[in-house]
């Protein structure tokens, strides 16, 4: 079975470095990641970015924001403060898109944090499921499949580590043992270059999360 390589003129591949406001918006606070549009990216920030430099800015008491704009950036959705930073009016205390907003998140469109939980959570639980004996047309499907996320994963700078890694690691496929430990694998390359802890990829240790449960029997 050969599945056609990558190509490099895919339209999220980059050879762009990454780049964050500090580098291209230096009067907007720094540390966002931007798109490759040069526009401040949900999926590629969590919640907690965009918290954190809400601190900053209140603490700031001397940048010239009103006390009006400052309780406005507190209550702000993300949705509102990525707004504020691609539409460049952080000192604007008029702008209507400062009204304080308290959000409930769970119906909110995905950070990069909740789009990577739910993206592991059906590969893994997937890998969990497949075949032992898989056909060359399942290896085939599930192969593209994972070429397929690489490209169209929608935090684009994700996307192209994910793309760079499995070109180097292509997908193991042949048993359900082997995907499930190239998966895993392949997630602890992301967890070290977050500085998250590494997951043991034993096939006991990843049924026990992904398939089976604890054996204390707790989700069950
Ligand atoms: C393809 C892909 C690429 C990504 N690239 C980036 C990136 O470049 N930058 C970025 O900020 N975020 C990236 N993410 C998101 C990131 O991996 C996390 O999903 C996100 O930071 C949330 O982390 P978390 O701590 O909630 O747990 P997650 O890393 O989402 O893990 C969810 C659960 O999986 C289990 N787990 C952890 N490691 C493993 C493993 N190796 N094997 C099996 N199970 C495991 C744990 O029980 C954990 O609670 C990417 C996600 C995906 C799917």
């Amino acid at each position: 079975m050969t599945v056609p390589p990558i190509s490099t003129s895919d339209p999220q591949v980059s050879s762009e470095p990454r780049r964050t406001t500090k580098e291209t918006h230096p009067h907007l606070p720094p540390g966002l990641i931007l798109d490759e549009n040069g526009k401040v990216c949900k999926v590629c920030n969590t919640w907690q970015d965009f918290a954190k430099i809400n601190k900053k800015q209140q603490t700031q008491s001397s940048d010239g924001t009103s006390s009006q704009g400052k309780t406005a950036l507190k209550g702000m959705s993300m949705a509102g403060f990525a707004n504020l930073l691609n539409n460049s009016q952080a000192s604007s205390s008029n702008n209507p898109t400062l009204a304080p907003v308290e959000v409930d998140r769970s119906n909110c469109p995905p950070d990069t944090a909740s789009l990577g939980r739910s993206t592991w959570t059906f590969l893994h639980t997937t890998a969990s499921y497949y075949p032992s004996n898989p056909t060359e047309i399942h290896q085939s499907k599930i192969t593209n499949l994972l070429e397929s996320l690489s490209i169209f994963y929608p935090c684009s700078w994700c996307a192209k580590d994910f793309q760079k890694d499995i070109r180097q690691n292509p997908p193991e496929v042949k048993n359900r043992e082997d995907f499930m430990r190239w998966l895993c694998e392949r997630h602890n390359t992301v967890n070290k270059k977050l500085n998250k802890p590494l997951f043991e990829c034993s096939i006991k240790n990843l049924d026990r999360r992904w398939k089976d449960g604890p054996e204390d029997g707790s989700c069950d």
